[in-house]
């Protein structure tokens, strides 16, 4: 029980590194190496297919810069996990490459099908899609509790962005 209790206690953890990484790439500036990598996933075409390219068997994602932008932000704290706590460090780590080669792309993330309560949970389909759509909201992966807790939800983004339109009085 403890065991699991402790694993959950590192994935919300995992979750919570993902979430302020991606939030520091879409960070404006030339000069921001996690957005010059980030910027490939956002330019990636998922096309059709359910099933990924072979180069993503072999955890390689396309370019240097998108594959870099997985290392970084999923795969490096989980390796250090893995050296440290192997033990909850490679359960983790089977997850991520496991949700990263089969669901990622069209089957969760990018799939625009999945729509209603469950995203509202998961960030997947119509959530991650949002964020595809408008980068100042929705960066969670895996858990959408980051985004409701650090408002950056889109109903929160958009308030934001009425709040700064609005004539100051
Ligand atoms: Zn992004
Ligand atoms: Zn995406």
């Amino acid at each position: 029980m403890r065991f699991l209790f402790e694993l959950v206690g590192w994935f919300v953890l995992w979750t919570l590194y993902s979430y302020l990484i991606h939030r520091l790439a879409h960070v404006p500036g030339r000069y921001n190496f996690l957005r010059y990598c980030h910027l490939k996933h956002h330019g990636y075409s998922y096309g059709e297919s359910m099933w990924p390219p072979i180069a993503d068997y072999f955890f390689w994602f396309g370019s240097w810069r998108g594959s870099l932008d997985v290392y970084i932000t999923f795969t490096l704290p989980l390796v250090v996990l893995a050296i440290v706590k192997p033990e909850y460090g490679l359960i983790l780590l089977a997850f991520h490459y496991i949700y990263e080669v089969f669901l990622s792309k069209n089957v969760l993330d990018h799939n625009p099908k999945i729509t209603g309560k469950i995203t509202r949970f998961i960030p997947i389909g119509q959530f991650h899609l949002k964020h595809h759509r408008n980068y100042r909201c929705n960066y969670s992966f895996y858990l959408t509790i980051w985004d409701y807790l650090l408002r950056t939800n889109e109903e929160a983004a958009s308030a934001r962005r009425v709040r700064k339109l609005a004539p100051k009085v």
